[in-house]
């Protein structure tokens, strides 16, 4: 497979008849990591599981050069690996037969995992600081562990592009760091695409080779997190009062109180 690690062209997508993505076009080269951001309801999450193949998308989505309706189910899941905003967590599971849920691809059908797919599950665990949660009921970890435990399922997939919706939403500082530093060593050692969204933009423009702002199902702006996260924009489509100071690996975004509205006493 050859072509950008994600094409997409003109992508309309409506669900139970409105209208959520209205003209997307995005293109991600392989290696190269590219974040979404745009205010809540803008249609990020709507944008990755489009990418990853969960939602009909004729002729507007490519993988490789491949047009994403003419993969096969199991030819996709070595390609993209999704970690979704909210995971379902299938109910008494534990932490190792959850990442090994990754492997399933490579396991032959009817046929049990090997001692491969068991090393790929624990090298992950291991790699996510999860070592000793191999056999955790996923439902009695924390936020930020389950968090790391979807991720660890979606790295054991050893798919080369991977879709991650806010992977560090619940993560302390020191596990989000870790993990997007994992996430760009996998990426620089493997040469693994990355199609990102995230919340927190200093973060997310300090791992972006570049970042589209998405607002209201289109797309608003484009380009490197220096021509991203700019006040204007920033102001414009998320209505928040910040300054951008300049940091070591980009731009920072610092929130900062609006003037309080002056309220006149009677
Ligand atoms: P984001 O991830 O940027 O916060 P989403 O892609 O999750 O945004 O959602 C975009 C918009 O689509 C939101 O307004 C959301 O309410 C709406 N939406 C999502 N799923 C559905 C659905 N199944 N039916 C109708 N509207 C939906
Ligand atoms: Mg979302």
């Amino acid at each position: 497979m050859s072509g950008p690690a994600v094409a997409v062209r003109d992508l309309h997508v409506s669900l139970d008849g409105v209208p959520i993505l209205a003209g997307v076009d995005l293109t991600v080269a392989p290696g190269e990591w590219v974040t979404v951001i745009g205010p809540n309801g803008a249609g990020k999450s709507t944008l990755l599981r489009a990418v990853g193949g969960l939602l009909a998308t004729p002729g507007a989505v490519s993988l490789f050069g491949t047009p994403s309706e003419a993969l096969r189910r199991r030819d996709r899941a070595r390609v993209v690996a999704t970690v979704a905003q909210s995971p379902v967590v299938p109910p008494g599971m534990t932490v190792l037969d959850y990442v090994l849920l990754g492997r399933t691809p490579y396991i032959p059908p009817l046929g049990r995992e090997s001692a491969a797919d068991l090393a790929a599950a624990h090298d992950v665990l291991d790699r996510l600081d999860l070592t000793g949660f191999h056999d955790r009921e996923l439902a009695t970890l924390s936020g930020g562990e389950r968090q790391r435990v979807f991720l660890a399922r979606a790295l054991a997939q050893g798919a080369t592009l991977l879709l991650l919706d806010e992977p560090t939403s619940a993560l302390d500082i020191g596990h989000q760091q870790e993990v997007l530093e994992l996430v760009d060593q996998l990426r620089r050692a493997h040469g693994l695409t990355v199609l990102a969204t995230m919340h927190d933009l200093s973060v997310a423009g300090e791992y972006a080779d570049r970042m589209v702002l998405l607002a209201d199902g289109r797309v608003v702006a484009s380009g490197t997190p220096r021509e991203v996260l700019t006040e204007q924009l920033l102001a414009e489509h998320y209505r928040a009062s910040v300054r951008v100071v300049d940091g070591e690996h980009g731009p920072l975004v610092v929130p900062v109180r609006p003037e309080p509205r002056t309220v006149r006493a009677e």
